[in-house]
This record gives C-alpha cells, sequence and structure tokens, in this order.
C-alpha cells in the first residue's frame, strides 16, 4: 500500500517553495518498492521498460533494490505539455529495441497524472505479445485522472501540485535534484528560457 498523501516541508533549495518528498525518504520507500517488486516476481526475469527522461533517476535506483535477472529498455515519448499543464496526445519518439514477446514487462514511469501516457505504452506493449505488463510509478495524483488507469506499484501519493526534482523537470531543468518539490511560482516561464 502506498503511504498517504506527505506534509510539505519548508526548502532547503532555493528553487522549490517546499518538499512534499524528501530524499530520505525516497530511499527508504525504494528498497520497500524493491521488495514487493521481488515478491511479485519471484525468480522470473524482468524486462524493465523506463519512460525516458523522467524516469532516468528513480529507474537507475530501483533497479539497484532489485535481485531478479533483468534486461533493461527504454522508450521516449514526446512532451505533450506547455509548462505544467497537459494538452493533447502523447506520442512515441524512438522506439523499443528489446524483443517483449512472451517477456514479463514491468513499466516504470515517474508520475502518473491524467493517465493518457502509461495507457497509451501499455496499450502499446500488449499488441508485443508479453507474458505479463505490470506499471511501476513513483508518484501518483490520482485525483488528476483523465482516462481509466491505475498503476500496480506506486511509491507516493502526492497532491495535485507541479512538482520537480529526482528526473522529473520543469523545462529540462530540475531533474538533479535528489527530493521532489514544488517550484517557486516566479521560477515558472522566466524570459530568459523563451
Ligand atoms: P499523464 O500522461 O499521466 O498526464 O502524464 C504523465 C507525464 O506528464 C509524466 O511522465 C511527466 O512527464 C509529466 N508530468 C505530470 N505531472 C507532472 C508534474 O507534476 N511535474 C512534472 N515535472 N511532470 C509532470
Ligand atoms: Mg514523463
Amino acid at each position: 500500500m502506498p503511504p498517504v498523501a506527505l506534509q510539505p516541508e519548508p526548502s532547503p533549495y532555493p528553487a522549490l517553495e517546499s518538499v512534499l518528498v524528501s530524499e530520505a525518504q525516497i530511499k527508504k520507500r525504494l528498497k520497500k518498492l524493491g521488495a514487493e517488486i521481488m515478491a511479485l516476481y519471484g525468480q522470473e526475469e524482468i524486462t524493465v521498460v523506463a519512460v525516458i527522461n523522467g524516469a532516468i533517476l528513480f529507474t537507475a535506483d530501483l533497479l539497484r533494490n532489485i535481485d531478479n535477472p533483468i534486461r533493461l529498455d527504454c522508450i521516449r515519448i514526446s512532451s505533450y505539455r506547455n509548462d505544467t499543464k497537459s494538452n493533447g496526445k502523447p506520442q512515441v519518439l524512438g522506439n523499443l529495441s528489446l524483443d517483449l514477446a512472451n517477456r514479463h514487462v514491468l513499466l516504470i514511469d515517474d508520475i502518473l497524472d491524467t493517465g493518457k501516457t502509461l495507457s497509451l505504452i501499455v496499450s502499446m506493449i500488449r499488441k508485443l505479445g508479453p507474458a505479463s505488463v505490470r506499471t511501476c510509478v513513483l508518484l501518483d495524483k490520482r485525483g488528476r485522472r483523465e482516462v481509466e488507469f491505475e498503476a500496480d506499484l506506486v511509491g507516493f501519493q502526492i497532491p495535485d501540485k507541479f512538482v520537480v526534482g529526482y528526473g522529473l523537470d520543469y523545462a529540462e531543468r530540475y531533474r538533479n535534484l535528489p527530493c521532489i518539490g514544488v517550484l517557486k511560482p516566479h521560477l515558472q516561464n522566466p524570459p530568459e528560457w523563451a
């Protein structure tokens, strides 16, 4: 069971208004998620498909908590967002290179929001004849769903706020922050990034 919504804490990072999930909380939760994944798959080999760029940090750290044999592939999805809001249909850019037929596929993304991205990728993967498909997300904004979709494994449920850090970006910045937090409003749409 994913933990309940967290109380934001004041941030020591200059770009962040508040920290929603700290580095220590992420580390602790990833150990448990790794154990849940190992319990789900037993001795089976897992073919991990990471949605890049957002899931890069999460995937890299999560996989270090899993002992199963693992094959790793990545899929890139076009950003269909303007600023901090989604507007339209996600598109697949660049395809998978591993064969997924008869494999146990674990799809990993940073955040589940409207559900459009993951439902599109899952239906694509299902057409390739995998033995199973499961999804794992670090963050879930459950209240924001526009299509029916639930992940099998969730790191943290978070409130409806635009977050950055630990792989999540704003205009490709802030992915390297070790925690997840809410960006200060005056840093959204700075003129020098136009
Ligand atoms: P969905 O298709 O579920 O609406 O959105 C999934 C994608 O939107 C995520 O993979 C992520 O790239 C982006 N996204 C959704 N919410 C946030 C957020 O709060 N912060 C950031 N940085 N990206 C988000
Ligand atoms: Mg993404």
